[in-house]
């Protein structure tokens, strides 16, 4: 090896030490977002808005719920909000340490702020919100560098599926009305 290529390979050992831990979407986030479609596509049977969340570490699923804010009348029964409560409840614990969320779409300015707050270590979701994400789209709370804890983010998983169910029960219920 020439005194170059050293060069370059010590360069080279430097900036993977100095960049951030670059995860990827893996096949037990894939997983855990059928599961949360499936969820959704309940919940619209049932008159909610279909959005669903899935907590989970490793394989493991800690919480996982649909949004429910009409059967709960409670503003902040959105799906991550929910299933991160049962977590908790699951982990005896607040801090959902290593933990993963998987929902089908752009979390709100809400749902975000309460994942930083309960230290997620990974968000994954499937549709963009142009109306209310708060992840990428209107702002970027997981990974806004003045907060004290940054997401590791996925966005558009599975996204063609989960936009299709939140359009075809908006266009289901504009049916019923007229
Ligand atoms: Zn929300």
């Amino acid at each position: 090896m020439s005194a170059a290529d050293r060069a370059f390979a010590r360069i080279r050992r430097r900036r993977r030490r100095a960049a951030p831990a670059r995860g990827r979407v893996t096949a037990t986030d894939v997983r855990m977002m059928d599961r949360a479609i499936e969820l959704a596509r309940a919940a619209g049977d049932a008159g909610e808005v279909p959005i669903a969340a899935v907590v989970y570490r490793s394989d493991e699923i800690l919480g996982e719920a649909a949004n429910n804010r009409e059967r709960s009348a409670d503003p902040t029964g959105h799906a991550e909000i929910v299933a991160m409560r049962l977590a908790g409840e699951r982990l005896g614990q607040w801090r959902l340490v290593d933990c993963s969320l998987a929902v089908t779409l752009e979390p709100c300015a809400m749902c975000a702020g309460a994942i930083v707050n309960a230290r997620v270590a990974r968000l994954v979701y499937g549709a963009r919100d142009p109306k209310a994400g708060a992840c990428e789209t209107l702002y970027a709370i997981p990974t806004d560098r003045r907060l004290n804890h940054r997401v590791e983010m996925h966005g558009g998983v599975r996204e063609a599926a989960c936009a299709r169910l939140l359009r075809e029960f908006f266009r289901a219920r504009r049916g019923r009305r007229g």
